[in-house]
């Protein structure tokens, strides 16, 4: 699914110059769910990230789908983005003004224009799917904190994307709602064949997974 190789990134330049990713080799395939663990700073936001699209590498390979995103436009990479990646943040993101149906809604009306029934229908399933048929109508701020990352993980979905990246999901929740969510995940996972790719410092949180994929300094061990 996602092919990654001498994956360098270095912000700024000159004496100012930090090395961040030193080097990544990475492979990962369809229906994996894995942990990316590492000390605060070891560069697990910026490698989602660059999996994502959201930002360029410096130097190396990043393939995703069989297509070179390493050198292909900012156009297609927005376009690839939207259709084929799903995002969980540690703070939910979600829109304040819009309805958990809504928001759920989000990722197709915005690679697909307006919104359609089937969409709607499709958001109602996967509000049902994360048990929260009875919140569709709350917004945000009606809802708990754990509620609001099962509104998010329910958003990462809507577009049926083969990978979901997600940083420190859980980090903003209680033990008991974070293993609500890190359950979800793994449901999802085994229902759907989804790849997600979880950023963690929780090693209570890791144990949800079956890989784990280690940063330090920039560099996997
Ligand atoms: P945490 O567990 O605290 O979230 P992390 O592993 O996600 O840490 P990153 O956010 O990827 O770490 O940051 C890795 C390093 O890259 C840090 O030293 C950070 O200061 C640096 N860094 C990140 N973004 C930028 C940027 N836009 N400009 C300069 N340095 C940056
Ligand atoms: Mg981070």
């Amino acid at each position: 699914l996602v092919r990654v190789r001498g994956l360098r990134k270095v912000f700024g330049e000159g004496d100012a110059a930090a090395v961040v990713l030193r080097g990544v080799d990475l492979d990962l395939s369809r229906g994996e769910m894995a942990t990316l663990l590492g000390p605060s700073g070891s560069g697990k936001s910026t490698l989602l990230t660059i999996l994502g699209t959201l930002l360029r590498p410096s130097e190396g390979l990043h393939h995703m789908l069989g297509q070179d995103l390493s050198t292909a436009s900012d156009a297609e990479r927005t376009r690839f983005r939207n259709k084929h990646i799903g995002f969980v943040f540690q703070f939910h993101h979600l829109l304040p003004d819009l309805t958990a149906l809504e928001n759920v809604m989000m990722p197709a009306a915005t690679s697909r224009g307006k919104e359609t029934a089937s969409m709607r229908s499709r958001a109602a399933e996967l509000l049902d799917a994360v048990g929260l048929s009875d919140r569709r109508d709350y917004r945000p701020a009606a809802l708990s904190g754990g509620q609001r990352q099962r509104v998010a993980v329910a958003r990462s979905l809507m577009n049926e994307p083969p990978l979901v990246l997600a940083d420190e999901p859980t980090g903003n929740l209680d033990r008991h709602s974070a293993d609500q969510v890190m359950a979800l995940l793994d449901q999802i996972n085994r229902d759907t064949g989804t790849c997600f790719l979880i950023s963690t410092h929780d090693e209570h949180i890791a144990k949800h997974c079956r890989r784990h994929i280690e940063l330090l300094d920039g560099a996997l061990v």
